[in-house]
This record gives C-alpha cells, structure tokens and sequence, in this order.
C-alpha cells in the first residue's frame, strides 16, 4: 500500500531517441507521480501490467481517462494477464468513461510480445498468487561505424561495394587485392536490456528472463528474517531477489516493492534490506519513488 514516503508500482522506461515512454505497472498515484516528472503521459504508448493486484492496476484507469480525454488519438497497446482487458473495459462502462479508440489491449503470453527495428519485449510466468508475468525489453545491436575515408583511400567508390562491406563481406578489388569488411566497419554497439519483475517468489523463470541483462527490477518485498511471510504471500525476500541477480549475472539491481512494515524507526530498517541484498549481489540499490536510472551503454560496463 502507499506510505506517505513511498507510492506503489509504477516504472516509466523513457526511450529518447524516440520521444516515447512506455510504462511498467500502474498503481494508485502514477499519474500524480507522472506530473511531477519531464515525462508526458501524451508520450506513452506501451503499457505492460505485470499482474491484477490493486497495487499494480489501480492507478491505470485514471491514467487512460485522461489519455482518452486527450482526444489526440494517442495509439496506446496495453499489454497484461487475462482479465485485464474484461477489468478496463467493466470500469470503462460503469464510470462512463470514453477511452481511447486507439486503445490496443492485448493477452500477455509467454514469449516475443513486441518488435519493431530498435527493441523487443519477451515475458515469462513468475510465481505468485495470482497470474503474474516478468517483462524483458531488449535494444537490438548496432552495427559499428563505417569507416568511409578508409574505404575511399583504399580505391573503393561509393556504392553497392560499400554495402557490402557494411555487412561484413570480403572483396577482390582490380588490383587482386582483398578488402575485409570487418576491417573497415568499428565494433558493433551492444544493445542494452532492462527487466522487471514483480510481483515474485524467487523462480527460475526469472533468472532466465533477466539473463545477463543491463538492469533488473525485482521486487524485495520482505527482508531475509521474514521469510515465511514472503512464502505465505508469494513474495520475494532480499535474498531471494539478490540470488536472482546473482544467478543471471545481471549488471544492475534495482529493488522495489518494498513492504511498509519496514521503515527508519522499524526494528529491520530499509538500509538492512538493502545490505542483505548486498551481501549477495554487491551492484543493488534500492528504488525511491522519482529515481531516475540511466542504463549505460554495455560495452562501457562489461569492457
Ligand atoms: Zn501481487
Ligand atoms: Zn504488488
């Protein structure tokens, strides 16, 4: 539930290149959150819900009102469990709300959901009470810069031949000699990968999602001596988020869904969470509400 230090889920991936957000969960508040950020809700267009707790839905009602309300046929595709599509659609009607025609609501399933030129999302089913899926998006590789000056010093006019040599061939110029492509074209440009899981016991389908991706978001709903509480609810103590992070060899990860027995005055205080994440997974820190992670290229981090 929220506290008055801390809202419920919500993730806003921005993809800038693109000008588009798209957002992971929508809890109560989210649109409140959204406004006192640079993001603009005219700039989401993909939203994924992990599953249909209140804290991860209840905010997103409100949210597609005022999408619809926009009236800027904004094309939007949300993407969730069934029954979400059965739970917009009942609210729609009984608050008369007008949604927008371009809402696209689609069944989540295992496997590929999305692609297009630059990413693609990939989901799997984690452990929880009800229904509930991990999300993957995943930045295709760019190839590596061509060298064109080489190329030209090297006799090669601009063309077909410099297409092929963009795609790595090898050629006999007049001369006999051999042109690689891989000579002149620099090193490709790894796509990054964020994930986010929640709501989750420790499962191995999450380990394969977040498999050596960039940045995992997993939920710590317990600490470590609660564990029979996140047995009970089919939640994720620290431990077992941090063993997830570990077993996939995840760059980065970020905690969250954090429940609000544990605060500064509590006997097991956020800073315990997040050293028994440590413990096991060093490169953890913990979300607070309007935290902003910039995922860095990985050929920065893994040299
Ligand atoms: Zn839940
Ligand atoms: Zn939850």
């Amino acid at each position: 539930m929220p506290t008055r230090a801390r809202n419920v889920s919500g993730v806003a991936l921005r993809l800038p290149e693109r000008a588009e957000v798209w957002l992971f969960d929508c809890g109560e508040g989210t649109q409140h959150q959204l406004q006192r950020t640079p993001l603009r809700i005219s700039q989401i267009n993909r939203i994924f819900i992990t599953h249909l707790h209140g804290d991860h839905i209840f905010g997103l009602m409100g949210l597609l009102a005022t999408c619809g309300l926009a009236g800027q046929g904004q094309e939007i595709h949300l993407y969730g469990p069934d029954g979400l599509e059965e739970y917009v659609r009942t609210c729609a009607r009984l608050s008369r709300t007008t949604l927008s025609e371009t809402l696209n609501i689609h069944t989540t399933e295992p496997g590929l959901l999305h692609r297009d030129d630059n990413f693609s999302v990939t989901c799997q089913p984690l452990k929880h009470r009800i229904p509930s899926y991990g999300y993957r998006v995943t930045e295709s590789d760019r190839p590596g810069k061509f060298d064109v000056e080489r190329a030209q010093a090297l006799g090669i006019r601009p063309g077909p031949l410099f297409g092929r040599l963009k795609n790595g061939e090898s050629l006999e110029l007049a001369d006999g000699s051999v042109v690689h492509g891989r000579d002149l074209n620099g090193p490709t440009v790894g796509g990054r990968s964020v994930v986010y899981c929640t709501d989750t016991m420790y499962c191995e389908s999450a380990v394969a999602l977040a498999d050596h991706s960039d940045v995992l978001i997993h939920e710590a709903t317990f600490a470590e001596q609660d564990e029979h509480l996140a047995m009970q609810s089919m939640h994720s103590t620290t431990t077992m988020a941090a063993r997830v992070a570990s077993e996939a060899q995840v760059h980065q990860l970020l905690l969250t869904h954090f429940s609000p027995r544990y605060t500064k005055e509590s006997e097991i205080t956020p800073d315990e969470l997040l050293a028994q994440a440590r413990a096991i997974f060093p490169r953890t820190e913990m979300a607070r509400d309007l935290m902003v992670y910039d995922v860095p290229r990985r050929d920065e981090n893994f040299g």
